[in-house]
This record gives structure tokens, C-alpha cells and sequence, in this order.
């Protein structure tokens, strides 16, 4: 089969990889419908991770084609959306709702290819209703990262009626979790990006207002919109020292920030944090928790996550791909076979 592999820092290739068989009788193989490029596979792609001939991807839609002698709640042919991490969804961690976290957790073995080994397949996949209309596969592949961690940003960072909500960082996650928190009955959404293309739509799924200012500025003009106090719910999509502290300044005391990107080199001061009054929950997110509920809502048109997509690639052209997320030329990439 074709697949995509990160040789070194930007060297991304398309070439012949073995095609996955079942190893464990919990597996399931699927062929993959589309998959995509992701915002944290860029920092393999600039040598801040050290990939070598690394198989990439992670985020997947696609028809089940063989299941392990285990498997219970798959059929072949089965349309299937799964999660990043795979997960046996009954262990107490995967139980108390942080799959990412199971015990079992393990990651998969490069979704940009033509088929996928999902260990743990029962716990990991969850099937459609049926067949998707070809319009709906962009958002349920959308589901399989990118929503779920902008949505669990927005639980963990306590969106409900009523709030005001900031959101740093205007990928593809920041943007999907101004979609949660206009889902989750936020009253104000504070989009912080500086990129015209992201403003708009970020204004499409819900956001109320724009601030352009980064860092100490960006947290000033939060202040100001927000009665001097700051926002009752942060949103954090970047991963970085500075996109952590804006979030962390720009909350409320006893307001709560939800951190979903990947850290790198963050280190929190906990002088600061101690008198914050800040509450922080996040990390790797747990998609499968939500992974019902979102393909319902998608299912019955009542969001539309696919949007963020704004290139598509056949897979042959992988590389571009990834060269146009990393010049910005593109804030998410989706391959078709
Ligand atoms: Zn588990």
C-alpha cells in the first residue's frame, strides 16, 4: 500500500509500506476514506521533534475490512470513525472518560496510507449510522481529532450558558473549539488570531469578537472587553510559553483554562499560578468520550467541523501538503485517495 513517511525534517515522502495485517485478535483493519495532515505533525516537519522514517498521521474515516477473532461490536464493512490514541474504553481511566490516558492507550502506526491496524477496535472505532453521504466525510473525519480536542478544550475549560469564552490560537483545533463553545451555550467568543481567512471563520462558528494583540497586549485587550477581570473560560491551542501565559492571564480567578496543544518547553511559574486562582485541566484530548455525540451532531447536519479543511490533496501529494500548513498557505490539509 501507499503511505506517507517523514524521513527527516521536511522530507515527507509518499512510498510503498506493508500493508497492516491482524496482529491481536482486538484489532480491526480499515481502508482508509480520507485522512489528514495535523498542526502537531508540523513539529516533526521543523525539526522541534526528531522523526526518522517516521510513518505519519493520525486522524482517519474509514470501511472496515478485517476484524480479529475478539472483535464484537464491528462488522467488515462497517463505516468508522476512531480517536488518535487507541483505547479498550472499559479500563477505570477509560471509564472515569480519559481514553487518551488508558492503560492500553497506544498511538497508531501512520493513518496517511491507503489501510490503518487499529489495535483495541471495540473501544477505539465507533461505527455511523450508516454509509456517509460523500459531502459529510471531511467533519467526521474532522471528529476524529481536531473536534474532539477543540471540544474537549472547551469542557475542560467549563464552557456553558451564559460565559465568556477566549480562545488562543486560530488552527484548526482553536477554531473547532469556538465551535464547541457556541454548541456549549457560550454567550461571548473571543477569537484571538491576526490571520483575515481564520477571522472570518472563526465568525462562521460562533465567535463574537476578534482581538489581533498577542501576548501581554492580547491579554490586555481581554481585560478590557471583560470588566477588567478577564474570561470565566480559556481556550489554549497552541502549546507554546507564550500562547500557555496568555491563557492563563487573560482567565478570571476561579475561571478555568483548557489546554489541548501539545506542550513544548512550557514551564508555568508557580508563584504566579498559586495566587492565579486559576483552575487548568487538559492534555492529550480523550476523543472517544465525545465521539457519539459528535458524529450525531454531524450526522444530522447540525454542525459543520469539515470547514476548517481549506486544501485537499490526493495523498501522492502529501508533501505539499504538508509544505503549504508550514508556510501557512493552509490551515488544514485533507487527503483522498
Ligand atoms: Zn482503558
Amino acid at each position: 500500500m501507499r503511505g506517507v513517511i517523514m524521513h527527516t525534517p521536511g522530507d515527507v515522502r509518499v512510498e510503498d509500506r506493508p500493508t497492516p495485517t491482524i496482529i491481536d485478535p482486538t484489532d480491526a483493519i480499515i481502508r482508509i476514506a480520507a485522512t489528514c495532515i495535523c498542526g502537531s505533525d508540523l513539529w516533526p516537519y521543523r525539526g522541534v521533534d526528531h522523526p526518522d522514517h517516521m510513518p505519519m498521521g493520525h486522524e482517519y474515516v474509514g470501511v472496515v475490512t478485517e476484524i480479529g477473532a475478539d472483535v464484537e461490536t464491528l462488522q467488515v464493512g462497517d463505516f468508522v470513525v476512531g480517536s488518535f490514541f487507541a483505547s479498550d474504553n472499559t479500563c477505570e481511566i477509560c471509564q472515569a472518560g480519559y481514553q487518551s490516558r488508558c492503560v492500553h492507550a497506544t498511538g497508531l502506526d501512520g493513518t496517511q496510507a491507503e489501510y490503518a491496524r487499529i489495535p483495541f477496535a471495540d473501544g477505539t472505532l465507533v461505527s455511523t449510522p450508516g454509509r456517509p453521504d460523500p459531502d459529510l466525510i471531511p467533519s467526521l473525519l474532522a471528529a476524529s481529532d481536531v473536534l474532539g480536542t477543540g471540544w474537549f478544550a472547551a469542557v475542560a475549560a467549563e464552557v456553558g450558558q451564559g460565559k465568556t469564552v477566549a480562545v488562543v490560537g486560530d488552527g484548526a483545533v482553536g477554531l473547532l473549539g469556538i465551535l464547541a463553545a457556541k454548541e456549549l451555550g457560550a454567550e461571548r467568543i473571543i477569537a484571538m488570531s491576526r490571520h483575515a481567512d481564520r477571522q472570518a471563520l472563526a465568525r462562521e462558528f460562533g465567535a463574537t469578537d476578534i482581538v489581533e494583540e498577542r501576548g501581554d497586549e492580547g491579554v490586555t485587550r481581554i481585560k478590557e472587553l471583560t470588566n477588567g477581570l478577564g474570561a470565566h473560560s480559556v481556550i489554549e491551542a497552541v502549546g507554546t510559553q507564550e500562547s500557555m501565559m496568555q491563557a492563563i492571564r487573560a482567565t478570571r480567578a476561579g475561571g478555568h483554562v483548557g489546554y489541548v496543544g501539545v506542550s513544548h518547553d512550557v514551564a508555568l511559574p508557580g508563584e504566579e499560578l498559586f495566587f492565579s486562582g486559576v483552575h487548568l485541566h487538559g492534555g492529550p484530548a480523550p476523543v472517544r468520550r465525545f465521539l457519539p455525540q459528535l458524529i450525531q451532531l454531524i450526522w444530522d447536519r447540525k454542525i459543520d467541523p469539515g470547514k476548517v479543511f481549506d486544501l485537499t490533496l490526493p495523498l501522492e501529494q502529501a508533501a505539499e501538503g504538508y509544505r503549504a500548513m508550514d508556510q501557512r498557505r493552509a490551515t488544514k490539509v485533507l487527503l483522498t485517495f
